[in-house]
């Protein structure tokens, strides 16, 4: 079963899966961990050329696009098909979410293109349960200058993040099933007593 993780900067997604991850391993339970992008050598190539700060080489927004679906595509073959036909659980950080909440929402590309892309790059291959940490983009990006400087992305104007996090409230919304959100502002203990409420309730019986 696939288990995607999302949110905007600084939700406090990487300590949570940390979180869940030791709780899966303590429960005996087959996962792997992986992200997007990066989850693949060559991905670790896009997610370097995507994130780093180079304001004289601007990255048009198609060509951005098309990195982080060929981040994905690589990442199905390799990962995450081999896993799920191994009856594993995957943990991973980013799907096709962050796609429709970033590069639709936030830089405004047509959805029926990023929609394409996203099934070229899956093959229809879809999260079997999303965790969405809903935090108010101002407090997340003030966790993330306090822990590092910010890359690329991070750095786009509030008004950007803010197209973001309604991107993730109206798929929330659309997608009900799927997705479910936990407040990020709470304690990480608490988040987490939520996200292993909804896996058990949903995936783990
Ligand atoms: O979650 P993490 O910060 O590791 O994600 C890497 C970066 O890639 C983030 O800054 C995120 O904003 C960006 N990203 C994006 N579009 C995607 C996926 C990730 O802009 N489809
Ligand atoms: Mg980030």
């Amino acid at each position: 079963k696939l288990i995607v993780f999302e949110g905007v900067e600084g939700c406090g997604k990487t300590t949570q899966m940390h979180l869940c991850s030791q709780w899966l391993r303590d429960l005996s339970v087959s996962f792997s961990l992986t992200c997007e992008p990066g989850g693949t050598e060559l991905g670790t190539h896009l997610r370097q050329l995507l994130l780093e700060n180079s304001e004289d080489k601007p990255i048009s927004e198609i060509t951005e696009l098309l990195l982080y679906g060929a981040d994905r595509a690589q990442h199905i073959e390799q990962e995450l098909k081999p896993n799920l036909a191994d009856g594993k659980y995957i943990l991973c950080d980013r799907y096709t979410d962050s796609t429709i909440a970033y590069q639709g929402y936030g830089r405004g590309l047509s959805m029926s293109i990023i929609n394409q892309l996203n099934y070229i790059a899956t093959g229809g291959l879809e999260s079997d349960l999303t965790i969405w940490l809903d935090i108010d983009v101002e407090v997340g990006l003030a966790r993330k200058r306090d822990q590092a400087t910010l890359d690329r992305i991070e750095q786009e104007t509030i008004a950007f993040h803010r197209r973001v996090q309604q991107g993730y409230t109206e798929l929330a919304a659309t997608h009900p099933s799927r997705i479910f959100r936990v407040d990020g502002s709470l304690s990480k203990e608490t988040v987490q007593q939520r996200i292993q409420e909804i896996l058990n309730a949903h995936l783990l019986n």
